[in-house]
């Protein structure tokens, strides 16, 4: 085989491989992870998950996408394994990649999330929100009707359906104001909403970093295996530790900065090329000055304390 033929197979190889890889990078995939317990990963535009399970009383579906389309197809995929009623609807947090499906589930009369969620969906901002959503040019976001949740809780609420025990658990503020975990104790199982995102930076632009981290450590802390998070693959505990990790050492950075009296400027151009080697194959790069911004923004109000 000459050198040329090789480079050129070698070529077709990488091009064909990019190929495969492209529709499954793009495209919503539906895994079952644990018997009856179904994750929607990636998808197209916005990549936020959805959870559904299937119980023999009725559906419980976690997290509704970012568009009656994207809300639609998660729809299609329960239908396709079950005529039940869809019972229970959760959000984890009102951000919009998690609620603007919601309108597809109202059939399910029971929308829950924690009382935060419910005020910032009603919230005249929340027209503001929905705006911005419409810039990233998803298909079929002017269909959504923002849908807030119409059962709300303050520190914990329990569920029992069709064999399934879901503990809903808000420990403060982390991502948002209105975070909600879930453990599923019996399968060793914590759908984390976007207090976990998968190999790439986070959003933070209403986060509280040390709450964050203490509802991550609290996470931690419990008997659990499977880690559904709110953005990326399904994983184990090592998906809640990478993530503490990651706000332990941006907050580490910043107050290093503040201590040595430096603005937001120098402080950005301290800290972002560390985190970016440390963090080089995290997705979502763009979000790193808006973290180190509501850190220092964070850390220099509690430094005046
Ligand atoms: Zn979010």
């Amino acid at each position: 085989m000459t050198g040329k033929t090789l480079k050129t197979i070698t070529l077709g190889w990488v091009v064909g491989l990019i190929l495969s890889l492209c529709p499954q990078i793009l495209a919503a995939k539906t895994v079952e992870v644990l018997p009856n317990i179904f994750a929607i990963v990636d998808g197209e535009g916005v990549d936020s998950n959805t959870t559904f399970i299937i119980t023999k009383e009725g559906v419980i579906v976690i997290d509704t996408r970012v568009s009656p389309k994207e809300a639609e197809k998660v729809m299609t995929e329960i239908r396709q394994r079950t005529d039940l009623p869809i019972v229970y609807t959760i959000n984890t947090h009102y951000h919009g990649d998690h609620t603007f499906g919601n309108q597809v589930f109202k059939g399910s009369k029971t929308i829950i999330a924690h009382k935060n969620v419910l005020q910032s969906l009603i919230d005249p901002s929340a027209k503001d929100h929905l705006a911005k959503f419409k810039t990233f040019n998803i298909p079929g976001m002017d269909e959504v009707k923002i849908t807030p949740p119409n059962v709300v809780y303050e520190k914990g609420m329990e569920i029992f359906l069709g064999g399934y025990h879901l503990r809903l658990i808000h420990r403060g503020r982390g991502h948002t104001d209105g975070d909600t975990f879930i453990y599923m104790n019996e399968w060793r199982t914590v759908i984390t909403g976007d207090l976990v995102f998968n190999k790439q930076f986070p959003y933070m632009g209403d986060a509280y970093v040390d709450e964050w981290i203490d509802a991550l450590q609290f996470m931690e802390d419990q008997d659990n295996e499977l880690i559904i998070p709110g953005h990326g693959d399904v994983g184990g505990k090592p998906l809640i530790i990478a993530m503490k990790h990651y706000l332990l050492v941006l907050k580490g950075l910043v107050r290093k900065q503040l201590e040595k009296g430096k603005t937001l400027s120098e402080t950005k151009a301290a800290v972002r090329p560390v985190l970016l080697e440390k963090y080089s194959g995290w997705k979502k790069q763009e979000r790193l000055d808006g973290n180190i911004e509501r850190a220092f923004l964070e850390y220099s109000l509690k430094e005046g304390l």
